[in-house]
C-alpha cells in the first residue's frame, strides 16, 4: 500500500468484475477511517490469471500476487462462492464454472434452479476470501461470509451473478439483485470481507 503525506493509499484491484469493483470502492471508500483509499482498476495489460486454486483464498491470493507483481503496487482481489447446503457446500470455488467452462451468469442460475428443483433445503451461505498483497510479500487475509436460501426463481435486475436468486437471511425477503448497491454491500459477503481486511490495514 503506497500512503501519501495527506493519508492517502493507493490500492490496485484484481477483479476485472466492475459490479465486483463498484462494491470494493464504495466499502473501502464509505468505511475508511483517516485514510482516504483510491481504488486502481485491474491493468488492461495483464492477462488472463488461471484461477486453479482448490480454495477461495487460494485463488485470490493468485490474483493479488499477479497484480501486485505486474504493478509493483499494493493489490487486492477476493474470491467469492456460493454454498449450498443440498449439495454437500457446491458449486463452492467452482462457482464462476458451475455449468460448464464456458458458463456464464445466467446458465450458472439455471443450473442451480434445476438442481434444487423439489428440495425441502434451500440454504445456502456466500463466502469472500479478499486478499491484500504487497510488494515486499507481505500480505493480510479477510473473510465476510452471508447466510440465507436459495429462491425458487430469479427476481430483481440489480447486482450480478447469482444475486437474483439468493435471499440473505438479514433481509426482508427480497434477493440481492432487488437491493440497492448500499442495502447488499450492507450486509454481504464481499462488503464483510472488506470491512474486515480494511480494519486489518488500518484504513
Ligand atoms: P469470482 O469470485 O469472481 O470467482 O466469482 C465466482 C462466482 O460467484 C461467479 O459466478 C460470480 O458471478 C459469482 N459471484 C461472486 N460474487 C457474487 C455476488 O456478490 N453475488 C452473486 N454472485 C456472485
Amino acid at each position: 500500500m503506497s500512503k501519501t503525506e495527506g493519508g492517502r493509499c493507493t490500492l490496485v484491484a484484481a477483479t476485472a468484475n466492475p459490479h465486483k469493483l463498484a462494491e470494493i470502492a464504495a466499502v473501502l471508500g464509505s468505511d475508511s477511517g483517516t485514510a482516504d483509499v483510491e481504488l486502481l482498476p485491474r491493468p488492461e495489460d495483464l492477462g488472463e490469471i488461471v484461477e486453479d486454486g482448490d480454495t477461495l483464498e487460494a485463488n485470490a491470493r493468485l490474483k493479488a500476487t499477479a497484480v501486485c507483481r505486474h504493478t509493483g503496487a499494493a493489490a487486492v482481489s477476493d474470491d467469492t462462492g456460493l454454498e449450498v447446503a443440498a449439495l454437500g457446500g457446491a458449486p463452492g470455488v467452482r462457482s464462476a464454472r458451475f455449468a460448464g467452462d464456458r458458463a456464464d451468469d445466467a446458465d450458472n442460475r439455471r443450473r442451480l434452479l434445476a438442481d434444487l428443483q423439489g428440495a425441502a433445503d434451500r440454504s445456502a451461505c456466500f463466502r469472500t476470501v479478499a486478499v491484500a498483497a504487497f510488494p515486499d510479500g507481505a500480505e493480510v487475509v479477510a473473510e465476510g461470509m452471508t447466510a440465507g436460501f436459495i429462491s425458487e426463481a430469479p427476481r430483481g435486475d440489480r447486482g450480478f451473478g447469482y444475486d437474483s436468486v439468493f435471499v440473505p437471511d438479514e433481509g426482508d425477503g427480497r434477493t440481492f439483485a432487488e437491493m440497492t448497491a448500499d442495502e447488499k454491500n450492507g450486509i454481504s459477503h464481499r462488503g464483510r470481507a472488506f470491512r474486515a481486511l480494511a480494519a486489518e490495514l488500518g484504513l
